[in-house]
């Protein structure tokens, strides 16, 4: 690696997590983090659970300026990438510089979907960064009325912790129920139930004809004629990956910034991970997937570092997400809609997984929802099993008493 070292565009998990592991797989020459926000890179998940039920979230760094200082990792923060030059290897900086690369890494994530006729509401939030957490936070007064635009993880979340602070909270979802790209109906339905219970106003099919300012407030219009006055309204209704620098310079894009396995994209200098790429799953027969996920962002960041310099490792990490809504904690390993036929098994106190099955009896994907973290120990194992391509017996799966454990070790 020549003079000119490694530079990663995009400061937040994965690429604060590819930084050092660039460090702990031994590379000694410069290494540059470019960072839009003001922020050191710190994790999002909080933002919208605890730290917002809390009143102000408090930003959880990834890690101190002095642990980027201690490993040689220069930190160019309120910094924005606006150019590549993939011919000179030259990334050019919104204060006018230019840094040379010899490998780049790419982890500029993603950013949330707009509502077109939301765009010059006043009171319209939308959540991706801890500056619009703070803002969304210091709106959650008791007795305000909050409608969430989306019944996604992150709408349900800031909805469970704004009825924590007292809102009077209305969630609106446009398909026929809660979280229908990610979890089977089951779970949802068991979602949909806690935020009933909850006293969230769940209105699920309907869709939003307009949204306008009046006064220090929105009015909500529907597509049946009814409409709704809010004080805030939270837009969640998902989120588009930063790809526009890359396609820019040339690189294929495919819903995001397209990498091989090893997280290389069309440009050998050049790898992406996180959030902005989409890349061939192996466990799923090479299934060209997007995730966005804390884990997943980290794995591949250090997966990153580690082929850029040339280990050539292919990413094999099985999907994994999780999510808190009031008293539940819900994970999912691996892809849901790879499953062809669901086994369920019953764990007390509510709580359940299912687990999805292929034709073959493969073992795809798990999903589990109860109270704290009474899923969590089965879904780690059940990742396991995915991972190693194991075909479990239904009846196996369904006991309550069978130990999955035993199945690893068979
Ligand atoms: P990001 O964290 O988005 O970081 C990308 C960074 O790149 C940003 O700081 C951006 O400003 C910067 N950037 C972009 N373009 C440029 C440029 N041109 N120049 C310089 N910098 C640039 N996942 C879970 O698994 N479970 C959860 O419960 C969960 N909760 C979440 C809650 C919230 C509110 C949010 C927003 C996300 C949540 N996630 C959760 C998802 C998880 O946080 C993301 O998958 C993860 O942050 C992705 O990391 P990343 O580094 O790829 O992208």
């Amino acid at each position: 690696m020549g003079d000119r070292g490694i530079v990663i565009v995009g400061a937040g998990e994965c690429g604060g997590r590819a930084a050092f592991a660039l460090r702990e797989a031994g590379h000694t020459g410069p290494v540059t983090l470019i960072g839009a926000e003001r922020h050191l890179p710190y994790e999002r998940p909080p933002l919208s659970k605890d730290g917002m039920a809390g009143g102000m979230p408090a930003a959880r760094t990834i890690a101190d300026a002095d642990r980027f200082d201690g490993a040689g990792i220069k930190l160019m923060l309120a910094t924005e990438a606006v150019f590549i030059d993939a011919a000179s290897q030259t990334v050019r900086l919104s204060d006018g510089t230019d840094c040379g690369y010899e490998r780049l890494l790419l982890a500029t994530g993603a950013r949330p979907r707009r509502l077109p006729f939301a765009e010059t509401s006043r009171h319209c939030l939308y959540l991706r960064t801890h500056d619009d957490a703070a803002a969304i936070a210091a709106r959650l007064a008791a007795e305000q009325r909050v409608v969430i635009v989306g019944g996604g993880f992150i709408g349900l979340e800031i909805a469970a912790a704004a009825r924590k602070r007292g809102c009077a909270v209305t969630v609106i979802e446009a398909m026929h129920r809660l979280l229908v790209r990610a979890v089977p109906v089951e779970i949802a339905d068991m979602v949909a139930d806690v935020h009933k219970a909850n006293g969230v106003d769940l209105r699920i099919g309907t869709s939003i004809q307009s949204i306008t300012d009046i006064g220090e407030g929105v009015a909500i219009g529907f597509g049946d004629g009814r409409s709704l006055t809010a004080d805030l309204c939270i837009i969640g209704i998902g989120a588009v990956p930063n790809a526009e620098l890359a396609g820019a310079a040339g690189i294929t894009i495919d819903n995001g910034i397209s990498v091989d396995e090893t997280l290389r994209t069309s440009d050998p200098a050049i790898f992406a991970a996180g959030d902005c790429c989409s890349f061939p799953l192996s466990i799923y027969g090479g299934r060209r997937v997007r995730l966005e996920s804390w884990r997943n962002a980290q794995d591949q960041g250090a997966l990153a570092a580690r082929n850029m310099l040339d280990a050539g490792e292919p990413h094999a990490a099985v999907p994994w997400f999780w999510s808190d809504q009031f008293d539940l904690a819900l994970q999912i390993a691996g892809l849901v809609d790879e499953g062809r036929r669901v086994v369920r098994r019953d764990l007390g106190a509510g709580a359940f997984l299912l687990f999805h099955l292929a034709d073959d009896g493969r073992l795809v994907a798990a999903s589990g929802i109860g109270p704290g973290n009474s899923v969590a120990r089965d879904i780690r194992l059940s990742e396991m099993l995915i991972g190693r391509r194991a075909a479990p017996p239904a009846e196996t799966l369904a006991a309550p008493d069978a130990k999955l454990k035993s199945l690893l070790a068979a």
